[in-house]
């Protein structure tokens, strides 16, 4: 099991022009990557990429981000320059304490993988992300504390 240190918290993480900038201070839940068409059209690529980070982990230290995608449902955010999708807020209660945060923000990426892979089913058939486990669509909710354990125990940046 890795401790917070093996993290090397805190992140930095900024959009293309650098207007928003982005600090994480809390180890990620999990780290993804979805195959479904709404991120291959966001992302302009053929799937996003994930770090889930506790509400509490994750600040807004300059810049303004601003609603994009469906800007109904999911709220998912942009820089109001360069319009980079640089993370999303699945609902704003407390039934999802956490941010979705683009990985390739981050100013150091190379170390990311994703543990999971979701909407497998719509994935282009040449593209594959290596992820441990693979869903057609997506984990059941009751699986999630599971899949967090695993990728703690084996997933801390390396
Ligand atoms: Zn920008
Ligand atoms: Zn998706």
């Amino acid at each position: 099991m890795g401790t917070v240190s093996d993290w090397k918290l805190p992140w930095e993480a900024g959009c293309r022009c650098g207007q928003i900038r982005m600090r994480v201070t809390e180890a990620p839940l999990l780290a993804s990557a979805c195959h479904c068409s709404g991120c291959q059209r966001m992302s302009a690529s053929a799937f996003s990429l994930t770090l889930t980070i506790p509400k509490t982990g994750f600040e807004v230290v300059s810049g303004t981000p601003v609603k994009g995608g469906l800007q109904k449902d999911v709220p998912h955010f942009h820089c109001p320059h360069c319009k980079s999708w640089v993370f999303t807020r699945p609902g704003d209660g407390e039934e999802f304490p956490f941010v979705n945060l683009r990985a390739t923000m981050l100013d150091d990426a190379r170390w990311f993988q994703p543990y999971i892979e979701t909407w497998a089913n719509e994935k282009l058939p040449w593209a594959n992300t290596g992820a441990a486990r693979s869903y057609g669509t997506q984990p059941d909710y009751d699986e999630y504390e599971a899949l967090i354990g695993e990728y703690h125990a084996q997933g801390a940046r390396p």
